[in-house]
Order: C-alpha cells, then structure tokens, then sequence
C-alpha cells in the first residue's frame, strides 16, 4: 500500500456498496457498523480492528516491553529505602533480601548481554525463617511490586506427587503466568513465593503408611523447578494429562523466595549451642520472645537440615535469613507507620464520609496487645481493628457529615461505644 490511492479509507463507503461484508468476519455491515475499506473491496469492521490491537498489544509486549523492564537494577539501598515505607522492623531480612534480589536481576541481564558468559553467576533463591505474621510475604510482596516484576504465591503443603489429589508443582508457575497477564516472557523473570516450605520436610506428622504423598516426591519436583527447568505448565490448571497442551516455561530465571514458620527450629538451635530454653510462663513471655529470637538469628543450613529438610533442597535455596516475631511496639508501628497502614485506610474510608477518625496512642497499644495474644503477628491486628469499627462503619454512611471520632483503649476493650468527640458534632 503505497500509493495514497490504495489507502484504507474510513469512509463509510462500504455501506453505500451493497452487502458489503467484513473481509475477516464475514459480517455484514448492517450487524457490525461501518467497515473501513482498503484496496480491492477488503473490508474491515470495528470489532476485527479491536481484536486485532489486542493481539499486537500482546504481541508487542511480549517482545519489546519485558525486554526493556530492567534497563537499570536498583540498588540495594533503593530496594530497603522502598521496603522501609512498608514493612517495620526486620532490617536484616531487608538488607538480604535486596542484595539477593540485585545480584539476581544483574546476573539476569548479564546473561542477556553477548560474550558476559565467561563467570556464571549462580542464582540466589532465598529462604525466609520467622513466625507466622513477621512479613515474610509482605517482603517478597513489596519488593515484586517495587521492581514492576509478575508475583504470585503458592503453598507448598497443596501439593502433591503426580498422581495423587492436590496440585501439581507446575501449578504454580500457572499463577505466576496468571499474575503476568500470560506473557511469557515477563512470567519468567517474576518471582514466586512458596510458602510452608517447611511443612514439606520428611516429617513424622504427614504419615501414609503405604506412601509419603507431599514429602519427598514433592520436595524432587520442586528441586528441578527452583534450580531452572523448562516445566510444561497445564494452562487451565488442574492435573496434568496426556492430551493436554502445555505452555512451557523456562524457571531458570524466576526468583524462588521460601517461606517458613519452622516451628521448633529454635531448640534445635538451643540444643546445638547448649543453651537452655526458658518457660513460655506468662511473665516470662517477653523474655522468651526475645530469646526466641536471639536464638533464630544464629540459624545455620545444619539447623534447617536437621530440621528435616533435605540437603538438595537447601542447597537451592542459597541465601537464608531469619525474621523476628514482632514485639508489641511493633505492631503498634504496623498499625499506623507503613504507607497503607490499618489506620490509614479507615481514616480514609472516614474521609470518603466527611468524618474524622483518630485512635488514641492507649487505643493503639490496646489494639496491639490483643493482636499479640492472638499469636498469629501483625496479621491479628486486622481483626481487632475490624471488630473494634464494625458497629460504626455500619452506622456511618448515615451519620451526619463533618464529625470526629476518637477511638480509646475503652473503646477498644469493649467497655464504651465509639461516639463522636464532643464539640465537633455540628456539620
Ligand atoms: P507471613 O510472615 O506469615 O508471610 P505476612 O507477610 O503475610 O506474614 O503478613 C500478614 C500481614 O501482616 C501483612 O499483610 C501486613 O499487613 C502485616 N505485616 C506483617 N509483618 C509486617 C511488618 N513487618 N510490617 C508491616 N506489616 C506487617
């Protein structure tokens, strides 16, 4: 088409010819709207040129734009000043964690410049040690977010070995295609998150006695795919079988980061240093926290093994870092320091009412004692807050405009009902 005259025109010259049809959909006119015409009576409709764009959209980032996603890695100290607007406390795990991270996505992009092949650099798959609600995902989370790179996250007691109900390891890598929209190529530079790794040790808890059906099989299935394979993912999930069409993906490049509670990791370690355990009393519970945590940090691969996780499998998972259980302080910071913080969002849903909404310092550590109790970290306080709120976030979409709320310890102990400040009440 390079004369002016074989240009296609947008008039809507086709409806004056008579059965003008769309050349790609063979729909008439009529159904579809005006078509645009090129050369030789072809015809286009408005719903073929749409699919059309989509199909170049995809296309085109497929190629171009995953390609360009890391023009330059950010450094360490980018990634911890962007995880500090997020996620309170756990330094160490943040300084590691963004080291592990930069020297992946540089060894990624050496790997993609010609003639840097002559030093490999391995990859550093990490594994996160620490209680339930510290941030181990929320870490991995962020970061995915911060580096614009595809996230998903999966659980590895849902799997199973081929064969047997659960899911396969393949599955997934389907999150993580689901996570970037299908395009292949983004998905193979994402990172993935598997969660309770250590729930899938050769332990005595998951007896079978004629087979270990999420023990080891699982752990050599996982091992091919954190050390890079090309996998055949089913697209439509589920169990594999034979007549199926694989997407295969290419794991050598994705970042796997492990999570797990480890739970009695730490008298492992006590044993190993020869150092008592003190009681979980109630008065002693600060104490012991503190001493669970002194203890985690000096976690060493024997520990993880020992622990029950096999060697090949630890060997994978390269750099290790433990995170503490977050005192109580902390999770009064958790409340109302990071950047979508509890408090932000409901003094937010307040504003969308005209309404002021303000928690006490007493509220806040109140809110955050309860949480502490409940043993499950930070994840406890959304509960408390929920419960705290639940009657007036009811009431308040029909509560008059322009008041204040001021949530107290009482308030948060049940003992009174969360009226609006004095004085403020007018609209
Ligand atoms: P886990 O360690 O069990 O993976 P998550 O990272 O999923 O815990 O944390 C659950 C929720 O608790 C997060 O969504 C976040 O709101 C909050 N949270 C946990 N740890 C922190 C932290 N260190 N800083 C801020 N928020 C946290």
């Amino acid at each position: 088409m390079t004369s002016g005259k074989d240009q296609p025109s947008t008039k809507r010259g086709a409806q004056g010819k008579k059965n003008a049809n769309c050349s790609f959909c063979r729909k008439s006119y009529r159904d579809v709207g005006p078509l645009v015409e090129g050369p030789d009576d072809v015809y286009i409709c408005g719903e073929c040129i749409e699919l059309c764009q989509s199909i170049l959209d995809q296309e085109r980032r497929r190629r171009g734009e995953s390609r360009t996603l890391f023009s330059k890695v950010p450094t360490p100290r980018e990634m911890v000043t962007n995880l500090n607007q997020y996620v309170i406390g756990q330094e160490r795990a943040k300084k590691t964690l963004s080291v592990a991270v930069h020297n992946h996505y540089k060894r990624l992009m050496a790997g993609e410049e010609a003639g840097s092949d002559d030093v490999e650099i391995e990859k550093s798959n990490v594994l996160f040690v620490g209680p339930t609600g510290s941030g181990k995902t929320l870490l991995a989370r962020t970061l995915a977010k911060f580096l614009q790179v595809p996230f998903a996250i999966g659980d590895a007691t849902t799997l199973t070995e081929a064969g047997y109900v659960g899911e396969d390891v393949e599955n997934l890598l389907l999150k993580l295609l689901h996570a970037a929209d299908f395009d292949i190529e983004a998905a193979q530079r994402g990172i993935l998150f598997i969660d309770e790794i250590d729930k899938i040790g050769k332990t005595s808890q998951n007896v079978s006695i004629t087979r270990d059906v999420s023990g080891e099989g699982v752990q050599q299935a996982l091992l091919k795919m954190l050390e890079g394979t090309v996998a055949n993912v089913p697209p439509q999930g589920g169990r594999k079988h034979p007549e199926q069409q694989y997407i295969q993906v290419d794991t050598s490049n994705i970042l796997f980061i492990c999570g797990g509670t480890f739970v009695g990791l730490e008298d492992i370690i006590a044993k190993r240093l020869g150092k008592k355990m003190i009681g979980f009393g109630q008065h002693l519970h600060r104490d012991a926290d503190r001493q669970r945590e002194e203890l985690l940090s000096e976690t060493t691969v024997d520990d993880i093994l020992e622990f029950g996780l096999i060697p090949e499998l630890i060997g994978r998972l390269p750099v290790l870092t433990t995170l503490s259980p977050l005192a109580e302080a902390d999770l009064v910071r958790v409340l109302t320091e990071p950047k979508n913080s509890l408090v932000k969002q409901y003094q937010k849903l307040f504003q969308m009412e005209q309404a002021d909404l303000e928690f006490t310092d007493g509220a806040l550590r109140e809110i955050a004692k309860i949480a502490k109790l409940k043993e499950t970290g930070a994840r406890g306080l959304r509960s408390v807050v929920e419960q705290v709120m639940f009657d007036l976030m009811f009431e308040l979409p029909e509560q008059e405009r322009g008041r204040k709320y001021i949530v107290t310890a009482e308030v948060v102990r049940g003992e009174s009902m969360l009226f609006p400040a004095d004085g403020s009440a007018a609209a």
